[in-house]
C-alpha cells in the first residue's frame, strides 16, 4: 500500500520535502497550503504587474547541495559570464543555461549593494572605515567612536549577558549608539538589554572593528593586481535571483511536485492533528473557501506550520510543553510597495540612473525620525520585477507587532504614511507616488527572547512523536534562510527513507552558522 505523507505548508521547507520524497522514496506528499499562492514568506506577490518580493531574498547558500537543487530548477540565464558567485566569502561556479533554453524560467546573477541611510547620507553596509564615512560623521565624532571603541576594549563588560553587551563590547559605545540601538529595536521592538547576548554572537559574528581597521591598514600597501583579487573576493558580492523573485522557484517546484503526482491544496489548512500517543495517524484539513473538514490518513507529517499552532493542535499531555510553546514570541512585518516616478537625488548616493534611482537592492534605513526599517529597490533586484522599466518600484518595511497599531492601519492610511516618511527622509517627494499596496507578514520573525530559553523542551517533547518532523523556519522556530529550511527538510526525508525517527541531525542544521539574510540588522 502506498505510504503518504501530510505536508503543511508549501513554502521552501514544504515543497523542497515534497519533491525529495518523490526524488528518492515510495512516499506519495499531500501538499496542504493556507495561502492561495506557494512559497511561503518567499512568495512574490504581483501587484498589477509589478512584482513584490517580501523582503528581498537573496538566494545564496554554502551548502552545495542547496546551490546545485536551485539550479536544477531554474538554470542561470544564458550568456552570464560564468564567473564565480561570491557571498559572504564564499564561491560557487556555475554553469550557465544553453542558449536554447527557456530565457524566461531563469535565475540572475546579481551584484549586491546595500548600504545604511543615516543623517539623510549613505555609508557603506558593513561599515567600512574609509573617507566617505569620516566625512560623513565629522572629524570630532569619529574621534569620539575611536575613543570609545578603544575604552570598550580596555573595559569590556562582563559577563557579556544581553545583547547591548555584545555590541558594547564588539564595537564600543558611541558606534552602537550610532548604529546599532535603534535599527536593532525598530527591528525588534524590545530594547537591546532584552535579548540574549547569543544572539548577537550568531548573527553578527562576520562584523568586527578589528577587521574593518586591518582591511583599511592593509590597502595602501597591497600591490593593484592583489589588492584587484582581494577586492573581487571579498568585497563584490554576487548572488543569484530568479528573474521574477523567489516565488518563481517555488512556483517551478511545486509544479514538478504535481507532475510527479503530487496532491498540493491551496486554500487549505491543517486545523487539527490526530495521534495515538507517539505516533500521528491523520489531520482534519480544512476548506479554507467553504469550511468544510475532512480527515486526511497519514503515514509522516512534516509540519511547516509555527511551533505554537502546532503545539496547540498536538494537545501535549505536559503542561509546561504547551505553555512554553505558546508563549513564543514573534516578530511581524509590512512591506508598503510604493510605485515612483522618480527619486529625489541625494549627495551622498553615489551613481544615480536618469530617475534619480541609488543603484542599492536594499538601504538600511538609520533613521530614529521615521518607522521605516528597511527600503527595497526592486528594480535592482530584477528589472522583470517592474512592469515599466521608467518607474522605480520600491519596498519599505516596517517591523511591527499583530495587532498594534501599524498593523491595524487601514491600507490606503499606511499608503500615505509610508510615502509621508520617504518624502520627510529626503528620498521621494509625494508626488511623484503613483500606487501603492500594502501586504501584511505575521510571524515572519521568530524572536530569540522570552520563552524562547526554554524551547528545548518543546522540541524535546515534538521529537519523541516518532513520524512527526517539525522543519522550517516558523516550524522549528528558528532564524532560517530558504537554504536551512531546505536542509531541514532534506534531513526529515533522509529519516523517512531510513526508517529513523531520530531527529538530532534536524536541530543542527542551523545551529552553527553564520548566514545572509539580515546579519544582525533585521
Ligand atoms: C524580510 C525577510 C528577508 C529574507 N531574506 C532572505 C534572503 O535574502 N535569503 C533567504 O534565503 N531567505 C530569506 N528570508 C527567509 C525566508 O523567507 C524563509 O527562510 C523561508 O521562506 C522559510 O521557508 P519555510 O518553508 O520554512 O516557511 P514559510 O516560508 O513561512 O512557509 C510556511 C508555509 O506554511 C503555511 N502554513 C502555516 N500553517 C499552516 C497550516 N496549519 N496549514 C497549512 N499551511 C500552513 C504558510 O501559509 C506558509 O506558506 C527572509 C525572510 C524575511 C522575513
Amino acid at each position: 500500500m502506498t505510504r503518504t505523507a501530510l505536508i503543511a505548508g508549501a513554502g521552501p521547507a514544504g515543497l523542497t520535502a515534497a519533491l525529495e520524497l518523490q526524488r528518492r522514496t515510495d512516499v506519495h506528499p499531500i501538499l496542504i497550503e493556507a495561502d492561495s499562492q506557494v512559497g511561503g514568506i518567499s512568495k512574490t506577490i504581483n501587484y498589477r504587474g509589478n512584482r513584490m518580493d517580501l523582503g528581498g531574498h537573496r538566494f545564496f547558500s554554502k551548502s552545495d547541495w542547496v546551490m546545485d537543487w536551485w539550479q536544477q530548477i531554474l538554470p542561470v540565464a544564458a550568456g552570464t559570464d560564468p564567473q564565480s558567485l561570491t557571498y559572504h566569502g564564499r564561491s560557487h561556479s556555475f554553469v550557465p543555461a544553453a542558449g536554447s533554453s527557456d530565457p524566461e524560467r531563469v535565475m540572475l546573477v546579481r551584484s549586491r549593494l546595500s548600504r545604511i541611510y543615516y543623517r539623510r547620507k549613505f555609508f557603506d553596509y558593513p561599515l567600512k572605515l574609509s573617507k566617505q564615512t569620516f566625512s560623513n560623521l565629522g572629524a570630532l565624532y569619529t574621534a569620539q567612536v575611536g575613543a570609545s571603541y578603544v575604552w570598550s576594549r580596555l573595559a569590556p563588560r562582563r559577563p557579556q549577558l544581553t545583547l547591548e553587551d555584545f555590541l558594547y563590547n564588539r564595537f564600543g559605545d558611541k558606534l552602537y549608539r550610532t548604529f546599532f540601538k535603534d535599527y536593532t529595536e525598530k527591528v525588534w521592538g524590545v530594547p537591546c538589554e532584552e535579548i540574549s547576548a547569543e544572539w548577537g554572537a550568531q548573527r553578527i559574528k562576520g562584523l568586527s572593528i578589528s577587521r574593518a581597521v586591518i582591511h583599511a591598514l592593509r590597502r595602501p600597501f597591497m600591490s593593484r593586481n592583489t589588492s584587484q583579487k582581494g577586492t573581487e573576493t571579498s568585497l563584490i558580492e554576487r548572488f543569484l535571483y530568479p528573474k521574477y523573485g523567489p516565488g518563481q522557484m517555488w512556483e517551478e517546484v511545486a509544479a514538478e511536485v504535481q507532475r510527479r503526482g503530487g496532491e498540493l491544496r491551496l486554500r487549505h489548512k491543517v486545523v487539527e492533528i490526530q495521534r495515538d500517543g507517539a505516533r500521528i495517524l491523520s489531520a482534519t484539513v480544512q476548506d479554507l473557501d467553504d469550511g468544510s473538514t475532512r480527515q486526511v490518513p497519514c503515514d509522516f507529517l512534516v509540519s511547516t506550520m509555527p511551533i505554537n499552532e502546532l503545539a496547540r493542535q498536538l494537545r501535549p499531555e505536559d503542561a509546561e510543553v504547551q505553555r512554553i510553546a505558546g508563549a513564543l514570541p514573534y516578530r511581524d512585518f509590512i512591506t508598503a510597495g510604493l510605485l515612483v516616478r522618480r527619486m529625489r537625488p541625494t549627495r551622498t548616493a553615489g551613481a544615480l540612473s536618469a530617475n534619480g534611482m541609488p543603484a542599492d537592492n536594499w538601504i538600511y534605513i538609520q533613521e530614529p525620525d521615521v518607522k521605516l526599517g528597511r527600503l527595497q529597490i526592486f528594480n535592482n533586484w530584477s528589472p522583470a520585477l517592474v512592469a515599466d522599466p521608467d518607474t522605480i518600484w520600491l519596498g519599505l518595511e516596517y517591523f511591527c507587532n499583530e495587532g498594534d497599531g501599524l498593523w491595524a492601519m487601514p491600507n490606503a492610511a499606511f499608503i500615505e504614511f509610508a510615502a509621508a516618511e520617504l518624502e520627510k527622509i529626503g528620498l521621494i517627494d509625494r508626488r511623484d507616488v503613483l500606487d501603492g499596496t500594502v501586504v501584511r507578514v505575521p510571524k515572519a520573525y521568530p524572536a530569540y527572547f522570552g520563552e524562547y530559553r526554554n524551547i528545548g523542551r518543546v522540541r524535546a517533547w515534538l521529537d519523541g512523536i516518532s513520524n512527526l518532523f517539525a522543519v522550517g523556519r516558523n516550524g522549528m522556530h528558528c532564524y532560517n534562510n530558504q537554504d536551512h529550511s531546505m536542509l531541514a527538510a532534506k534531513v526529515a526525508v533522509d529519516c523517512i527513507e531510513q526508517g529513523s525517527s531520530d531527529k538530532s541531525a534536524l536541530w543542527a542544521v542551523n545551529a552553527e552558522e553564520e548566514y545572509h539574510e539580515v546579519k544582525g540588522r533585521g
